[in-house]
């Protein structure tokens, strides 16, 4: 789906494939995974290589959810540290969850080398900037926790913020070397290609409107008329989850994240602005992150509008952002805008459910799902081969819809505007 006012900055080749691959009708598979994107690929990929007859269907064409939109920092880590998983889950899952997290990033890195995607990346870290006190004595305590474990991680004064970022107004902030950026949609692209490869069918163009059982048997229909038949049926549909499982959708918030890249940065500027090629987020309650593109553009996102955007107006907040952080920006044009929709969970925690044997459902990236939802496709992978539950790093949970989640878009709207001005009193 692209729509009118949403012009991404990631484009694919005009060689690259389309995919219109079914088994033939009537054949029962292992798996059909709904959801092309890199949840869904992931786990494909991963459970062909583990001798499973796999077919994943799209609505869209591959890319054309948060996979292929995002802002293509690849981030190790969950919203919690260390500390708090191990508090949370007890010493043995909050361990190996603690480890899960620390190596979802290595996942990705490890899979364009080994799989030889072709995909752009920088692997320099990711800057978590500081603005205020407060968020400084976080960065030093989540430094403290990961350092403790090997992380190659380090904290960073002004005056190294300012020289690795170019940017205004940061009193300090955390470098995590573990991190990196990438092209998203040659990255969604070309694990679409590796897991064909492998022999898994890929049918772009398949909305798929029903799930049904009988005999033991998952019929997943298509509003194009094709009929699956599988073992075992995967939804991969994150923010886009409709209405095909019964309460999934009232499980997740979705919200916009909307981005900009400018014109090419001149020479000068690329030298000055992220010259070791960083992502950054900043610690504003709604903040922003960026990076630079492989074609030298600034890309920045942030939190948008929860309607679609009717102009460029729309933008203008990040416009806003880019400058106070940029002064030197003011002249250059920005080039593109677009936006994509993540899925939060309330805990902040991907949720993996299984409300009935066979269907299994995951979702809830909290706009961190490169790493996340790659590493997690591994898992779920190994877990329709083997059944062994103890290779999922999260449990599996039971589908609670949010209450008065019709509601929730208001109190978010709400929220978001609330934060802003606190965020604007703290520059
Ligand atoms: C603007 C933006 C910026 C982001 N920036 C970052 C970032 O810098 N770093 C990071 O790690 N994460 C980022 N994220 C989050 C990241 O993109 C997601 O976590 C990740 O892409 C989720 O992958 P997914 O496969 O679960 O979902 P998606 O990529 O959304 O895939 C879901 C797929 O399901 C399909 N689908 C839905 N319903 C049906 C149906 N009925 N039948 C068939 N198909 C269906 C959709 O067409 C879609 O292709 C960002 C997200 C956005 C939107």
């Amino acid at each position: 789906m692209r729509l009118r006012f949403s012009d991404p900055i990631w484009q694919k080749p005009r060689t690259a494939t389309a995919f219109q691959s079914l088994f033939p009708a009537g054949r029962r598979v292992d798996v059909v995974i709904v959801g092309g994107g890199i949840m869904g690929l992931s786990t494909a990929l991963h459970a062909a290589r583990l001798g499973l007859a796999v077919q994943v269907v799209d609505a869209g064409e591959i890319g054309n959810g948060a996979s292929g939109l995002n802002g293509g920092q690849v981030i190790p880590g969950l919203k919690y540290d260390p500390d708090w998983l191990l508090e949370h889950f007890g010493p043995e899952r909050g361990e190996a969850l603690v480890n899960f997290a620390a190596s979802t990033a290595d996942t990705v890195f490890e899979l364009i080398r080994d799989e030889g995607l072709a995909v752009p990346f920088v692997r320099n870290g990711w800057i978590q900037a500081a603005h205020t006190e407060t968020a400084l004595k976080a960065a030093a305590n989540r430094d403290r926790q990961w350092r403790a474990r090997g992380a190659d991680v380090r904290l960073l004064s002004a005056t190294e913020i300012a020289t690795m970022t170019g940017a205004q107004g940061y009193l300090g902030g955390w470098l995590d070397r573990r991190a990196g950026v990438i092209d998203p949609l040659a990255y969604t692209s070309e694990l679409a290609r590796v897991a064909a490869a492998a022999g898994v069918k890929i049918a772009e163009r398949q909305n798929v409107m029903q799930i049904s059982k009988d005999a033991g048997i998952w019929h997943v229909s298509a509003e194009s008329g094709a009929e699956l038949k599988a073992k075992v049926v995967v939804l991969a549909t994150n923010a886009c989850t409709g209405g095909l499982l019964p309460g999934l959708a009232e499980t997740i918030v979705p919200l916009h994240s909307f981005q900009i890249a400018t014109a090419p940065l001149s020479s000068n500027l690329a030298a000055e602005i992220l010259p070791e090629g960083q992502a950054v987020s900043d610690s504003r309650r709604i903040l922003v992150y960026y990076r630079k593109s492989a074609d030298g553009r600034l890309v920045l996102g942030g939190r948008g509008r929860m309607a679609l955007p009717n102009g460029p107006a729309d933008w203008a907040h990040l416009e806003r952002a880019l400058l106070r952080l940029y002064p030197a920006l003011s002249d250059i044009a920005i080039e593109k805008r677009w936006f994509g929709r993540v899925a939060m969970t309330p805990d902040h925690l991907p949720h993996i459910h299984e409300p009935e044997k066979g269907l299994l459902a995951v979702v809830g990236c909290q706009g961190r799902g490169i790493g996340l939802m790659t590493a997690l496709g591994e898992r779920i992978a190994s877990y329709l081969s083997s059944g062994d539950t103890r290779q999922l790093p999260f449990p599996i949970s039971p589908i609670r819809p949010i209450p008065f989640h019709a509601f929730r878009q208001v109190g978010v709207a709400a929220t978001i505007a609330w934060y802003r001005m606190l965020d604007a009193f703290e520059r």
